[in-house]
């Protein structure tokens, strides 16, 4: 039985335009964005489109579609920030640990005795924007 989605959650505000982000990649099917709360530079978030709250809401489709993005932006990140390493974290359920109710995959390039806690503090935007923006440069030429 898949798990009753809010439609009123964070994210399916930003897919609607209701609140803002700061975006990489977007295509029909997925979008991309930095997470506000950094765990580390660069952390970003892929989301599907679909309604899906947890990894086994989403349909096998989509989460085969979803995963090449992961994939394209991971290496982005790599390329933009010259770096090598990405934790790639997915937290489905509320018991694992996971905040927002729409399905997400963190890419974070950094390593896992590294990362600042989660969703714990605020990043700063500015930087963020700016690492962004050369995130979206490598992706437009992939
Ligand atoms: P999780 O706990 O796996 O559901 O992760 C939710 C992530 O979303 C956290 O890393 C938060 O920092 C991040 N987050 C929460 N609100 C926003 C927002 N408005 N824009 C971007 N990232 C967000």
């Amino acid at each position: 039985m898949s798990t009753h989605y809010d439609t009123q959650n964070i994210f399916a505000k930003i897919l609607r335009g209701e609140i803002p982000a700061i975006k990489v990649y977007e295509d029909d099917r997925t979008l991309a964005f930095m997470d506000i709360m950094p765990q580390a530079k660069g952390h970003t978030l892929v989301i599907p489109k679909a309604e899906a709250v947890t990894l086994l809401d989403l349909s096998a489709d989509d989460a085969a579609y979803t995963i090449q993005i992961v994939q394209k932006v991971a290496k982005a990140i790599e390329k933009a920030l010259d770096t090598s390493g990405i934790v790639l974290m997915q937290l489905s359920g509320e018991s694992a640990g996971q905040t927002v109710p729409h399905i997400h995959f963190h890419l974070i390039p950094s390593s896992i005795h590294e990362l600042r806690k989660h969703a714990a503090e605020m990043g700063n935007q500015e930087e963020i924007k700016a690492t962004a923006e050369k995130i979206k440069l490598v992706l437009e030429q992939l």
